[in-house]
């Protein structure tokens, strides 16, 4: 049994994992401010012996001792993270460096959500780790993506100067149940509208792309990614030219926006909405597809759940959110 820790557990992600390491047997803190989580998300937890809730900012300083630190604390719908930008840009930097300086002092190993966005509206496709980016440092989405790439930037350089044992998982466009119904991301717009017989709207032409992995995916290339033996793990990622493992995590799977709001409506033939179309926001990524073969070599992980099959589940949560 470990010690776990896992910041920004009460969110989407999070509670997800809280539930696979429970079953696993380990011991669980979820950290917490509640800023877009939720506590209906870890209500099913509340009465395990293993499990613990802590309501605290990650930009406060923490104590603790824990075998594994897995840091989510972020929001993550463009709506939520630009409500806030100075919040959110603080959470991502001070935030990783208190996980950081926990897991030094402590000799946890760091699990760390790094994201697609860190590849701002890409120049390269599909996007391989080894891509740098194509980032706005001043646009609305700026204070998530170089909130990111900061803190990408301190677990690599936590490790190289103090040895510390940190990964990163770049993660791509995920949905599933637990996702909060008004959060303004398109999965949770579109099928929401579509049970309501609203408009669904198409932000631009519609035609941009995303690549869609269901929750379930993501969590097992977490799992994979944090068991991993450290030393066989570093060699590998030396061997493809990395000082720290970094791994995109995403379903290769490209869907256009409007192709996304024509198979959500497939699956609910009972709506009346009608794809309507408003401008597309600032900054907004044309195409988004990640390259897995990094995972594939190194963890043996890739996504199993097709689009059509993971929306069922995510359609069936929504419903009881109406
Ligand atoms: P979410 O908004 O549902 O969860 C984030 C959680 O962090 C929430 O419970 C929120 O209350 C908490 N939080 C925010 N600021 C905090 C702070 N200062 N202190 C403590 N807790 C704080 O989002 P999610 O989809 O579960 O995302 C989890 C992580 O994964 C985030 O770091 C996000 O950037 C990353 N990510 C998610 C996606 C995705 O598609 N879901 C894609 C890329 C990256
Ligand atoms: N989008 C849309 N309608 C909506 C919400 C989003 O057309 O109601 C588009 C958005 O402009 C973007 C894509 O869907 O091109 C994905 O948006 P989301 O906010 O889910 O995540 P992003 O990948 O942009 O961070």
């Amino acid at each position: 049994m470990k010690k776990i820790l896992i910041t920004g557990g009460a969110g989407f992600l999070g509670s997800h994992l809280t539930r696979r390491l429970l079953d696993f047997g380990h011991e669980v803190t979820v950290m917490d401010n509640l800023f877009t989580g939720n506590k209906s998300n870890i209500y099913d937890f509340q009465d395990n012996p293993r499990f613990t809730f802590l309501l605290q900012d990650v930009t406060q300083p923490f104590w603790g001792q824990f075998d594994d630190i897995y840091n989510l604390a972020c929001p993550a719908s463009p709506i939520h993270y630009q409500r806030n930008p100075v919040e959110t840009i603080k959470t991502s930097f001070l935030g990783m460096m208190n996980v950081l300086e926990l897991a030094l002092k402590t000799k946890a190993r760091v699990l760390h959500t790094s994201t697609s966005e860190i590849y701002g509206d890409p120049m390269v496709h599909p996007q391989p780790e080894t891509y740098w980016g194509n980032v706005n440092t001043i646009g609305i989405r700026s204070c998530y993506d170089e909130g990111k790439r900061a803190a990408e930037s301190l677990c690599v350089d936590y490790r190289r100067e103090y040895g510390v044992d940190a990964r990163l998982v770049r993660i791509f466009n995920t949905y599933g149940p637990n996702m909060h119904p008004q959060d303004g991301r398109v999965i949770s717009n579109f099928i929401m509208q579509a049970l309501r017989n609203e408009d669904i709207t198409l932000y631009g032409d519609g035609e941009q792309t995303r690549s869609f992995q269901y929750v379930d995916d993501l969590i097992d290339a977490f799992v994979a990614l944090m068991d991993k033996d450290r030393t066989e793990l570093e060699a590998a990622c030396g061997k493809a030219g990395f000082d720290i493992p970094v791994i995109n995590a995403g379903n290769p799977g490209e869907f256009t926006i409007k192709e996304l709001a024509e198979t959500i409506l497939e699956l609910i033939p009972e709506s009346t909405g009608k794809l309507v179309y408003h401008p597309l926001p600032k900054d907004d990524p044309q195409r988004r597809k990640p390259d897995i073969t990094l995972a594939k070599t190194l963890l043996g992980w890739e996504p199993k759940v097709p689009l059509k099959e993971g929306l069922v589940p995510a359609i069936e949560y929504f419903r009881t959110h109406l």
